[in-house]
């Protein structure tokens, strides 16, 4: 295994440290105490002054730090998301990603990122599929630890979530789900085992869900395996409202409760220590790792922080550029369409996501860019001499559609936007904003004199008719046109996560007969106290609903263009309403009548490349009717750069599956995400992804692991070599470039055990590497594979004595069995040994 341990921090407390964190503790009184353990504010930890205790700021993450405040006015970095990073299989890269993030996070004045998150690719439909890494436990542990790495060796903490058993979406909140303890152990828990005990990631954070009747901010999982066998020192954050009661909660190894400043600690918890049921010395330790974390992130006057310079190098927005050409993955290059040696001289680019692309998946990951780079405006940029001919082809953005700023004009001031004024029972203004958006989220800030939140602006209509008039949000709403009041009604949220009502909010709407030049006066009318316990947080969002178009009209337009072009580009994908948090995925198919479009134009044009721009899985029914397909994943900001990066071939698409692609929905080995009574059952055990399909004897579209190259890189010779170091064994590779351009391989090592005395997966990954050779490189690379790679659980971790057989190869299908690794009996024993 290659390791993107560096020089870093030395953040381990010393034993003048942890006195002095004591010697602060000693001086609290119990209700000052018990305060620190609930967020200070939505985003904030409380500060005490008498103890040099600052305000630490939390924010999400993962892709990008949106920072303290959902606000236009002060965009964020929005790097490739979680798949897209996992693409790489690159551990430098990773340690740059989370280096990047910590630039970011300083300039936005944050201490704790809330990312990265490793919860698995158990079924391609999970909402949050996007923001997860792989379907592989080693992979997406070896990426967190680089990330987390690379963001702590800044001073900002990671916080690896959300421990754990929240794979997926649907009745998050409440769910229990069942998993037994070798699954648990060998798949769910490990990523964060190997964040935890190499990352040493200073957070991690309690998901929402039940694992085995027990809500995680009250598991017994936090005090075993994470802070015993594992040694976690860290702060355990509760995903946001997680804790839901005062005993059971606080006497669990949860520390802070989040967010803030009202939860069910507070007074109730220090009642519930006078009373005897939760022991001062419970809180004591909880308060002492909310001090340790604020001595590691620099927030604790008089014990100061290991000293650590910036060291971030990269340019932000370059990298994000690099990074998501390096994720996207080139699944069928035929014949050789790719890269354009020559600039076609005329490109039909199809698609909506041309023009507005999808760069992130939606919920609490989102960040508000400064900007993004669309495909028309890269493929413009490096073609001059190209004529681009764009098409929208078929409708994909679905539901409102947030009106533009440039459809708005705020009433007051005259600019493009929108006033906002928050309102107490006096009807006098608490909060007025000018904002440049009809996309409003505030994550706390709403002034707690504030009854109503009223949004008051201009519309310009782009043509004459009826137009169906949207607003999303949660409570009571009133939507004004002109004077005369077109909406009147309650919405609830679809469920009681806080992000789900705030990000993923109902909707009400109605038609209305606008004409074109004559601006449409809009009011919009928010009752604070009927979003329930939102109430310090508020979101609305209004537009038009997209209105149904002429699609067959489209896709013969779209066909006649590419039949005029020398290429077609034809961009697909989900949309972040269907990549979102708080709902799983109903369906595997891309959205609309994408699938049409893409044979319309494969049937025009026979240099056909397809462009899929979507965070998970989906089905490509005309995948062998097409030249070459690139998929992209949610590429963050500098997607249209990138692109023109991979297309023109100044980059290579230097990704690899990190889930397996599937021909059918039928063929998933592991699809429902439904709960049934409130139970998910993980019945398959440890056999998800693609061990699943190797148990199964399925075939996929795609498999785990596979992404071709520009260059021209062969495997020359493997050779095993047993016992090396701490390791059981590694694998030396040489590699050779015999082709005229620089490019990549991801060497790829799996484990195979027959005739094996414990269930295992047929085959599972062991180690990998990417390795970057020059044009006629040959190059060797060594591949440590790691104890834990050999063992298996069965009432504590036991390693099989015998043979292990090794393959190596550039994926799940195209690796060959190479030798084999003997594993002691003493070795067996030591590494059992719990
Ligand atoms: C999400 C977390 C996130 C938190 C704060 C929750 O809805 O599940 O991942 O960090 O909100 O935004």
């Amino acid at each position: 295994m290659t390791d993107a341990s560096r020089t870093i921090r030395p953040d381990d407390t010393t034993p003048e440290i942890e006195a002095t964190l004591q010697k602060k503790l000693a001086a609290l009184p119990l209700e000052k105490k018990v305060a620190l353990l609930t967020g200070g504010d939505f985003w904030g930890t409380l500060p005490l002054a008498e103890i040099g205790l600052q305000r630490m700021v939390l924010s999400d993450g993962p892709a990008g730090v949106r920072g303290a405040s959902w606000d236009e006015r002060d965009p964020s970095l929005n790097l490739p998301s979680g798949t897209a990073l996992a693409a790489t299989w690159d551990v430098e890269l990773a340690h740059q990603y989370g280096e990047t993030l910590a630039g970011e996070a300083q300039r936005k004045g944050v201490d704790v990122v809330l990312g990265p998150t490793i919860n698995l690719h158990r079924s391609p439909r999970g909402g949050r599929h996007f923001e997860a890494f792989s379907e592989d436990p080693l992979l997406s542990g070896e990426i967190a630890i680089a990330y987390t790495r690379g963001l702590q060796g800044q001073g900002i903490a990671a916080v690896p979530k959300h421990y754990v058993g929240n794979d997926s979406e649907d009745e998050r909140f409440h769910v229990d789900v069942l998993i037994d303890e070798k699954t648990l152990r060998e798949l769910y828990l490990a990523p964060f085992e190997a964040v935890v005990t190499r990352g040493n990631a200073w957070g991690v954070m309690s998901a929402y869900n039940r694992v085995n009747g027990v809500t995680m901010s009250e598991s017994p999982l936090l005090e075993d395996p994470l802070a015993t066998e594992w040694g976690f020192d860290g702060l355990v954050i509760s995903d946001w409202t997680a804790v839901r009661t005062t005993v059971e909660s606080a006497r669990s190894r949860q520390d802070l409760a989040m967010p803030g400043p009202t939860g069910p600690w507070g007074e109730k918890l220090v009642a519930a220590v006078r009373a005897g049921q939760v022991a001062e010395s419970d809180v004591d330790e909880k308060v002492l790792r909310i001090l340790r974390l604020a001595w590691r992130v620099g927030a604790l006057d008089g014990a100061s922080a290991p000293v650590r310079a910036s060291i971030q190098t990269h340019d932000p927005v370059a990298f994000a550029r690099s990074a998501a050409a390096a994720g996207m993955v080139l699944l069928k290059n035929e014949p050789a369409e790719l890269p354009w040696a020559v600039a076609p001289s005329r490109i039909a680019v199809v698609g909506e996501a041309a023009a507005h692309p999808r760069t992130q998946g939606g919920g609490s990951a989102f960040v508000v860019a400064d900007h993004v780079v669309t495909p028309l405006d890269g493929l413009r940029s490096a073609l001059p001499s190209t004529e681009i001919d764009h098409r929208p082809g078929v409708a994909v953005i679905r539901g409102l559609v947030p009106f533009s700023l440039d459809d708005l004009v705020n009433p007051v001031t005259g600019a493009p936007g929108v006033r906002v004024r928050f309102i107490d029972a006096d009807g006098a203004d608490v909060l007025v904003e000018d904002r440049r958006s009809a996309h409003l989220v505030w994550t706390g800030g709403v002034p707690e004199t504030a009854v109503t939140l009223e949004v008051t602006t201009s519309f310009r209509p782009a043509g004459s008719g009826v137009v169906e008039l949207g607003v999303e949000t949660i409570g009571s709403v009133e939507v004004f046109v002109g004077g005369d009041r077109l909406i009147d009604g309650r919405l609830s949220s679809l469920d009681d996560a806080m992000g789900t009502g705030l990000l993923a909010p109902p909707r009400l709407s109605e038609n209305v007969t606008v004409t074109h030049g004559h601006d449409v006066q809009l009011r919009v009318v928010n009752d604070l106290a009927s979003r329930g316990h939102l109430s310090n947080a508020a979101s609305i969002s209004f537009g038009l609903v997209a209105s149904d178009t002429d699609d067959d009209a489209r896709i013969a337009e779209a066909a006649e263009a590419a039949a005029a072009a020398d290429v077609a580009v034809v961009m697909v994908g989900t949309t972040n309403r269907d990549e979102s948090e708080g709902r799983d995925r109903i369906s595997l198919s891309l959205p609309g009548r994408q699938d049409e479009l893409v044979a319309a134009v494969a049937a025009a044009n026979p240099r056909t490349i397809v462009v899929v721009n979507a965070g998970s899985p989906v089905l490509m029914p005309w995948r062998s009717d097409v030249a070459a397909i690139l998929l992209t994943w949610f590429p963050g900001q500098e997607f249209g750069d990138a692109l023109a990066d991979v297309l023109t071939g100044a980059q290579e698409p230097g990704g690899r599956l990190p889930s397996t692609w599937p021909a059918e929905e039928a063929d998933v080995p592991v699809l429902s995400t439904t709960p049934t009574a409130g139970e998910l059952a993980y019945d398959e055990g440890i056999h998800i992804g693609y061990r699943a399909w190797a148990r199964a004897e399925a075939v996929p579209a795609y498999p785990f692991g596979f992404g071709l190259s520009y260059a021209t890189i062969d495997l020359v010779s493997t050779t095993v070599v047993g016992h090396i170091d701490d390791s059981p064994g590694s694998v030396q590779a040489v590699l050779r470039n015999r082709g005229e351009r620089a490019g990549k391989e991801v060497v790829q090592v799996y484990l195979s055990r027959e005739n094996s005395a414990v269930e295992r997966p047929r085959i599972w990954l062991a180690g990998f590497v990417a390795a970057h050779l020059d044009a006629g490189e040959e190059l060797s690379v060594r591949i440590d594979l790691p104890g834990e790679a050999f063992r298996h659980w069965d009432a504590g971790w036991k390693t099989e004595p015998g043979a292990f057989t090794v393959h190596v190869g550039t994926s799940i299908e195209q690796q060959t069995a190479v030798g084999t690794i003997e594993i002691a009996e003493r070795v067996s024993s030591l590494a059992g040994r719990d």
